[in-house]
């Protein structure tokens, strides 16, 4: 048996790398004041990692989760007659923008539905609970166009997991989001990592910046100048 995606046949590679990064802008050539929802989701030092070095695109492993992802918002949010709706927000007194895609409304006018292909949705499960940065940029989907209702929808192509929200303190979720964006903002005009380890073990395991990440931070650590 072979196991991974790496088994596949080099046509069927080649179609998940060209698929995944035809329609990613590259963020090393994005004005720093324009950041993405997504980004300020992430892990701050790989945001910041992104649009210093950019990604890897040789990496099919990377590419496979892009692809997965995109598949299913081809397929799926052009159902639904409001879909893949832009987000804009200009935090007051500051020329930071942030943006984003929604996937789609449903029904018109009510609610907010964010798609995450994940590896597996046992955590989820388990815990009972959406990832608190998805949460994050749904609601932010929402408060931009006007809505209060928002649904995460998770499916590992196993199991399928809905989170609703209704009654969420968007003023106070909004205020964490003004915060990561002038922290990453910040950070990109100093050409400065944001400090700290921000992830678990297991992301930053698979993280593609991992080296440049743990140079910066060691050097950090020690006092020197990044
Ligand atoms: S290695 Fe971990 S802390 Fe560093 S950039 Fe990657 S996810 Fe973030």
């Amino acid at each position: 048996m072979i196991r991974g995606v790496d088994c596949l046949p080099e046509p069927i590679k080649e179609e998940i790398k060209r698929a995944a990064y035809e329609e990613l802008e590259d963020l090393t050539k994005r004005p720093i004041n324009q950041l993405f929802i997504t980004e300020l989701s992430w892990c701050l030092r790989k945001a910041f990692f992104r649009r210093k070095l950019g990604e890897n695109r040789d990496s099919l492993k990377t590419a496979w989760n892009f692809y997965k992802g995109i598949m299913l918002d081809r397929k799926w949010c052009p159902l639904f007659k409001q879909n893949q709706k832009r987000a804009t927000y200009q935090i007051p007194q500051t020329d930071i923008v942030i943006s984003g895609k929604l996937d789609f409304i449903y029904p018109d006018y009510e609610r907010v539905y964010e798609l995450k292909t994940i590896k597996n949705c046992y955590y989820l499960l388990k815990d009972e609970a959406p990832k608190e940065e998805h949460k994050m940029q749904v609601l932010f989907y929402a408060y931009c166009n006007g809505f209060s209702k928002a649904s995460l929808i998770y499916t590992d192509y196993s199991e399928v997991v809905r989170f609703d929200f209704e009654k969420e303190d968007i003023g106070s979720i909004l205020k964490v989001i003004e915060a990561r964006a002038e922290l990453l903002y910040q950070a990109l005009l100093m050409n400065v990592p944001p400090e700290g380890k921000q992830s678990s073990d297991w992301e930053c395991s698979e993280c593609e910046y991992r080296e440049a990440c743990e140079v910066k931070y060691v050097k950090s650590e020690q006092g020197s100048s990044v």
